[in-house]
């Protein structure tokens, strides 16, 4: 029986060890290590900010969803993957030897590259994770009581700009509905080069369709900003600039997960082959926001290409068919380019985005405002949910 361990209860590692079970049967013997024993719907996190979902709305305990297909769980954080021995260590000592090793393990949130970033040690509230979210929450309906500036966007480094553009969109609808917009001026600053650009260069006509609604809404854009520092109510930015707040959601720089960036590049990021597979340890797998992309060109502030969740699970249907066939000698399947389907929520519609594939020069890309989008996020947001609480991976 092979031995797999899946790194990371998320939609990469869950995924990944779905499809593994569901292939090999009794062949596999699959554990998942992870340090939270929840899997949260992230793409809902801005409307739990918004306070339009409850955290209990988009939470599914692990270890409920992964016993009765027989998968093990352990509810540890994976400290040191020993790839010579074949065996991940975890922070309670514990040693799990594995035949094939998954690492799904998402972002480190790097605040540290920032002084006074994030919400633990510094001053700016962040999106990225249901604890800091919830926090975000409370806050944001404490400048409905007393209102002031909004500052919202991404730092140097980010890989995931999507939910900063939510924000900044719900927040306006939201205001609006509420008629106190004119309260509250509401600032955009970003890495990326041009709005719109979203570590990709683009999709579609995401840049003017972008900087049409930031200008219809009086949303101020600020692109191409690397932060200094942050200080209590104070934004400073390298080229000297201050920027006022009384909320502000920075997305932190990201880097790969300390347990698994030995692994990688100097950002911790780890590279893979078409199937996912570590180029010198062969029996190791990344995946999802752990594995490496090189962002498509240089832009005058460092910016990272996103996987998004799409993205992820195609990765971990990829790999876990991989690893199948190594078990069963048959061929490992080819895989195709990755492309990227997104729903951007904007409070009272939404935005289609398609990219394929995911990096320039690219057969087909497009973005697309309707209301129909939103109640497409709506719907993909349920069925997602009974997706993962059924383990029923293969479906789309
Ligand atoms: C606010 C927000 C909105 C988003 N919106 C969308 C969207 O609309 N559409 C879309 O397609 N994508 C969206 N995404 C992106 C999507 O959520 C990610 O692509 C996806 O979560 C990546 O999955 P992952 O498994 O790679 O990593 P994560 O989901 O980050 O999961 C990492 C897992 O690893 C665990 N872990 C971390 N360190 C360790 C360790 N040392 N040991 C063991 N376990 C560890 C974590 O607890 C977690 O379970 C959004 C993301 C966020 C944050």
């Amino acid at each position: 029986m092979a031995k797999i361990v899946v790194l990371g209860g998320s939609f990469g590692g869950l995924t990944a060890a779905f499809e593994i079970k569901r292939l090999l049967g009794k062949q596999a013997d699959v554990t998942v290590v992870s340090d939270d024993d929840r899997f949260v719907f992230l793409p809902s996190l801005p409307w739990l900010i918004m306070g339009w979902r409850k955290p209990e709305d988009i939470t599914l305990k692990v270890i409920e969803i992964l016993k009765p297909k027989g998968i093990d769980f352990v509810h540890e954080a994976a400290k040191q993957v020993d790839a010579d021995s074949s065996k991940v260590i975890t922070s309670k000592g514990k040693e799990l030897p594995y035949d094939f090793l998954v690492i799904s393990t998402g972002p480190h949130l790097a605040f540290d590259e920032i002084p006074g970033l994030g919400p633990d040690k510094g001053y700016t509230a962040c999106t990225f994770t249901l604890d800091h979210a919830v926090k975000t929450g409370a806050t944001w309906k404490s400048v409905l009581e007393n209102p002031g500036p909004i500052v919202l966007g991404s730092s140097q480094m980010v890989s995931c700009f999507g939910p900063s553009y939510e924000l900044a969109f719900e927040i306006d609808s939201e205001l609006r509905r509420r008629k106190m917009r004119h309260k509250i001026p509401i600032l955009y600053l970003t890495s990326e080069p041009y709005l719109g650009h979203m570590g990709v260069g683009g999709l579609g006509a995401s840049k003017t369709f972008m900087e049409h609604e930031f200008a219809e809404r009086d949303i101020k854009p600020l692109v191409s900003q690397a932060i200094q520092e942050v200080a209590p109510g104070e934004i400073r930015l390298k080229d000297g600039n201050k920027i006022p707040f009384k909320l502000a959601m920075i997305a932190p720089p990201f880097k790969g997960v300390p347990a698994v960036a030995p692994l990688g590049n100097p950002r911790g990021f780890i590279p893979v082959d078409k199937n996912y597979r570590h180029p010198k340890h062969k029996n190791i797998f990344a995946i999802g926001v752990a594995m490496a992309i090189a962002p498509p060109e240089a832009t005058p502030v460092p910016t990272g290409v996103p996987k998004t969740g799409f993205m992820t699970v195609k990765m971990a249907k990829i790999a876990a068919a991989t690893i199948a066939s190594d078990v069963t000698g048959k061929t490992p399947p080819v895989a195709d380019d990755l492309g990227v389907v997104c729903l951007m929520d904007m409070g009272n519609t939404a935005a289609l985005m398609k990219a394929y594939p995911v990096l320039p020069p690219r057969q087909s890309s497009y973005t697309k405002k309707a209301v129909w989008a939103r109640w497409m996020k709506v719907g993909f947001e349920k069925y997602f949910l009974y997706k993962m609480k059924h383990g029923s991976s293969n479906w789309p």
